[in-house]
C-alpha cells in the first residue's frame, strides 16, 4: 500500500518531544503512549534525559538506527535541519506537526519549499507541515494531538483543517463512530489531497475515503483520479470555499451566471464525489456506506411501531425521488401469518405501539426477503412495552443473517434509546436521529450506484477545420484583441460545424440597404462595437425590417442614439443580418475555470437569461449522454420537448451543439469565455442557427 510507513510504521521517532505539559511536543509523545503502540517510540530532545518513562534521543543519529516514521515537532526554524537528519539517515516518512510555514506569508513559504526540498532529494515523503497528525486505530498508532484514539471502522478521513479534524473526532468518540485511518494533510509541501485518497482507495481497511477540503492542488489530477476512485470507493467530501472563475468580471452570460461554486460542483459531480454540507451529514453518510451493501434499487421498506413516524418516512421517499416499495403478495401473507390484526402489514409496516422486539425480528426478517425490497428502514420510538434494547440486537442479528440489502434503523429519542443505539453502532447497523436523515442517506447511495453505473464516457469528436479557427484565434492574440470581431467569431463558429446567420458590418446607410438587398428581407440590424455587451440593451438591435428605407432609418437612429448613451463605446458599424424565422433560443456556453478548466453552460437564451437564471453547468469534455443531461437539468428541457400541443424542437440537436462547443474550447484554451445566444433551435430535422455569439480570448 502507498504511505504504508506513515500507517504502519515499526518505529516512531518524535522530535521535539516535550516534558512539559500542555505543549504539543508533550501531547503527541502521551497520544502515543496512550493509543498502547506497539512498537518502539523514540522521543528526541536533547535537553532531556527520559520523557513518560522513554528513553530520550539527543537526536535523529543517536537513535542507531532508522526509524519507519519521524514526527517533527520543533519549531520551524529547526525543521530543516531535521529533515537535513531524516535525509541523511534515509528515513521514508515524516510527518512535521510544526506550523509557521506558508501559512505565515513569504518567508515561511521559502522556509517551507526549503524544506521539501531536501526532503524531494532524499526522497522522505511528508506529510503537513502545520498539520495535527496521522491515526491509525487498527495499528494503535496516534501520532497526532487531536485526542484520544478513536474506534476501529471503515472510514479513511482527510482533512485540510487541522482545528476541524480535532471536532471530528470528538464527535466521532462522543459516538462511537470508527475509522481505518485519519490523515490531517495541513499545507501539503508535498503529500496532497490526491496522493492520501489514492492511498485510501488502495486500503484493504478503508471501505469509504471522507475528507474536508479547502483548496484542491491540482484541478485535473484531481479529477482525473477522483473520477477512477469512485468507481471503487464512494468518495464523501466537505468542500469550502470556491474557485476564482465566479469572482472575475464577466464578459459573457456565462461568465457572470457562473457562481464560485459551480466549478466545483461540476467537478464532483463528473468525478461522482458525494459532496456534504456538515459533518453530521458526512457521518450520517459514510456510517451506511461503510456497514452495509450497496442498494440494488431506489424501494425503500419501513418497518416502524409508530404511525407518524413511518409517514415521516414515506414523505421523505417521495420528497427525494425514492420509491416506496409495494410489498409482494407473498411478503404481505407472511407479515400477515403472524403479526396481529391491526398491524399494518402494507409498507410501512406498522408492528404497533406495543410491538416486543420478536414482532420487529420477524417483520425484518420478511421485509428484507421481499422481491420489491431494496432496502429496510427500521423505526422505534419507546414507548411503554417498547424493548429498545433486544429490538436493536434482533436487527444487528436479523442484518448479519441477511446481509444481501442495507438495513438502517432510526431510533427516536434520547436517554430511553441510549443502549440501543451502542448496539446498534456496535453491530455495525447505522442509525439516525431521524427518518428523514435514513432516506437522505438511501437517496445518496442509490445516486453513487446510478453513477456508478453510467455508461462509458465516450467524447465524439467532429471533424473540424481546426487550422482556421487557429489562425483566426492566433491573429487577434497578436493583435491584442480581446473580443474577437462579427466576422471572426462566425468563421470560428462555422469552422466547428455551425451555421451562421447570413450579413455583414454596413459603416453607412446605404451600405446597408445595400447588404440587405443581396441578403434578402425581412434582416435585422445591430449595432456593432467592442464595448456594447448586450446589444439590445441599448435598443442596438431592430428585428423585421422590411424595406431599404427602414434599413437606412434604423442605421441612422442607431448611429445617432446609442453614442450619445455611450460616448466612449468604439462603434464599427452596423451588423445587417439575415432575419432568422422564429424558433426556441437556448444559449450555450462556456466559461474557463483555472483550477478545473471549461465549464460548459446550457440554458434558456434570449436576452433574459440573467433573470431567468434557468441554466446548466457540465465539465467539458461533453459526452452525448452528458450534453443530453445537461438539457434535462433545466427547466427549459420540458418547454423544448413541446407544451400544450406545441411541436417540440431538435433536442439532439442542441446537445450535437454543445459537444461541438465544448470540442472548440477544448481545443483552444485561448478561449477563456464564449457564448452563442441565441442558439436558435426548430423542429426536428431543422439546422439550428448560432445567431449571436461572444467569444473572448487570452494569450496562454
Ligand atoms: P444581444 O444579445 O447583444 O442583445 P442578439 O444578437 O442576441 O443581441 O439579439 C437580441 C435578440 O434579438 C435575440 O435574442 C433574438 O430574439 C433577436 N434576434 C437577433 N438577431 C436575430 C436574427 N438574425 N433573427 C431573428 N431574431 C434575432
Ligand atoms: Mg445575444
Amino acid at each position: 500500500m502507498p504511505l504504508e510507513k506513515f500507517f504502519n510504521p515499526d518505529s516512531v521517532a518524535i522530535v521535539g518531544a516535550s516534558r512539559q505539559k500542555g505543549k504539543v511536543g508533550y501531547e503527541i509523545l502521551k497520544s502515543m503512549i496512550d493509543a498502547g503502540y506497539p512498537g518502539k517510540i523514540f522521543p528526541v530532545n536533547p535537553n532531556a534525559d527520559e520523557i513518560e518513562g522513554l528513553k530520550c534521543f539527543a537526536n535523529l543519529k543517536s537513535l542507531g538506527q532508522r526509524p519507519d516514521l519521524v514526527v517533527i515537532v520543533v519549531p520551524a526554524k529547526a525543521v530543516p535541519d531535521v529533515m537535513q537528519q531524516c535525509a541523511s539517515l534515509g528515513v521514508k516518512a515524516a510527518v512535521i506537526i510544526t506550523a509557521g510555514f506558508k501559512e505565515v506569508g513569504e518567508e515561511g513559504k521559502k522556509l517551507e519549499q526549503q524544506v521539501a526540498q531536501i526532503a524531494k532529494r532524499a526522497g522522505v515523503r511528508v506529510i503537513g507541515p502545520n498539520c495535527l497528525g496521522v491515526i491509525v486505530p487498527a495499528n494503535k498508532l496516534n501520532a497526532s494531538f487531536g485526542g484520544d484514539l478513536p474506534a476501529v471502522g471503515a472510514t479513511g478521513y482527510l482533512s485540510q483543517s487541522g482545528a476541524l479534524l480535532a471536532a471530528i473526532l470528538d464527535m466521532a468518540n462522543a459516538n462511537g463512530i470508527g475509522f481505518s485511518k485519519l490523515i490531517s494533510i495541513g499545507n501539503k509541501a508535498d503529500i496532497d489531497e490526491i496522493d492520501i485518497i489514492e492511498a485510501l482507495a488502495a486500503d484493504p481497511d478503508t471501505k469509504v475515503i471522507a475528507g474536508y477540503l479547502e483548496s484542491i492542488t491540482d484541478g485535473a489530477a484531481f479529477v482525473r483520479q477522483a473520477e477512477q476512485i469512485s468507481q471503487k470507493k464512494p468518495i464523501l467530501l466537505m468542500k469550502s470555499g470556491g474557485t476564482a472563475a465566479g469572482a472575475r468580471a464577466a464578459s459573457s452570460h456565462t461568465g457572470s451566471l457562473a457562481g464560485s461554486e459551480t466549478a466545483y460542483e461540476c467537478v464532483f459531480e463528473r468525478a461522482g464525489i458525494i459532496r456534504c454540507f456538515s459533518i453530521k451529514k458526512q457521518f450520517d453518510f459514510a456510517q451506511t456506506f461503510a456497514t452495509q451493501p450497496l442498494p440494488r434499487g431506489q424501494k425503500v421498506a419501513v418497518i416502524t411501531n409508530a404511525g407518524g413516524a413511518g409517514i415521516m418516512a414515506a414523505d421523505a421517499v417521495e420528497r427525494y425521488g425514492l420509491t416506496f416499495a409495494e410489498l409482494s403478495e407473498k411478503t404481505i401473507h407472511k407479515l400477515r401469518s403472524r403479526l396481529p390484526a391491526a398491524a399494518n402489514v402494507l409498507n410501512p409496516i406498522d408492528v404497533l405501539g406495543d410491538a416486543l422486539a420478536d414482532r420487529y425480528e420477524f417483520a425484518l426478517d420478511v421485509a428484507i426477503d421481499g422481491p420489491n425490497v431494496d432496502a429496510v428502514i427500521v423505526l422505534l420510538t419507546p414507548q411503554a412495552m417498547t424493548e429498545p434494547v433486544a429490538t436493536a440486537e434482533a436487527i444487528v442479528r436479523i442484518a448479519k443473517q441477511k446481509p444481501q440489502k442495507p438495513v438502517l434503523a432510526s431510533f427516536l429519542g434520547v436517554s430511553k434509546v441510549q443502549k440501543a443505539v451502542e448496539i446498534l453502532r456496535k453491530g455495525g447497523i447505522p442509525q439516525y436521529d431521524s427518518p428523514e436523515s435514513a432516506v437522505l442517506t438511501i437517496k445518496v447511495m442509490v445516486d453513487y450506484v446510478r453513477w456508478c453505473a453510467r455508461p462509458k464516457r465516450i467524447v465524439r469528436l467532429f471533424p473540424v477545420n481546426r487550422r482556421k479557427a487557429e489562425t483566426i484565434v492566433e491573429r487577434c492574440l497578436r493583435q491584442g484583441v480581446r473580443e474577437i470581431g462579427e466576422a471572426e467569431s462566425k468563421e470560428i463558429l462555422e469552422a466547428y460545424g455551425f451555421v451562421t446567420p447570413k450579413g455583414s458590418i454596413a459603416t453607412t446607410a446605404e451600405q446597408a440597404a445595400n447588404i440587405a438587398e443581396q441578403i434578402g428581407y425581412p434582416v435585422v440590424l445591430k449595432i456593432w462595437s467592442p464595448d456594447i455587451l448586450h446589444k439590445s440593451d441599448v435598443s442596438g438591435v431592430r428585428v423585421g425590417i422590411e424595406t431599404p428605407q427602414e434599413v437606412m432609418d434604423a442605421f441612422d437612429l442607431m448611429m445617432y442614439r446609442i453614442p450619445q448613451k455611450l460616448p466612449n463605446a468604439k462603434i464599427l458599424g452596423v451588423l445587417v443580418q439575415e432575419m432568422c424565422s422564429t424558433g426556441k433560443e437556448v444559449i450555450l456556453g462556456m466559461n474557463r475555470d483555472p483550477h478545473f478548466g471549461p465549464l460548459m453552460m446550457f440554458g434558456m437564451g434570449g436576452t433574459m437569461v440573467e433573470v431567468l437564471k434557468d441554466v446548466s453547468f457540465y465539465l467539458a469534455p461533453l459526452t452525448a449522454d452528458e450534453a443530453r443531461q445537461m438539457l434535462v437539468n433545466t427547466r427549459t428541457y420540458k418547454m423544448l420537448k413541446g407544451v400544450r400541443g406545441e411541436k417540440g424542437v431538435d433536442i439532439d440537436a442542441i446537445a450535437e451543439g454543445l459537444q461541438r462547443l465544448s470540442q472548440l474550447v477544448t481545443e483552444f484554451p485561448q478561449i477563456k469565455e464564449m457564448d452563442i445566444n441565441p442558439y436558435m433551435v426548430g423542429p426536428e430535422g431543422t439546422t439550428p442557427i448560432a445567431v449571436d455569439a461572444r467569444i473572448s480570448v487570452e494569450k496562454v
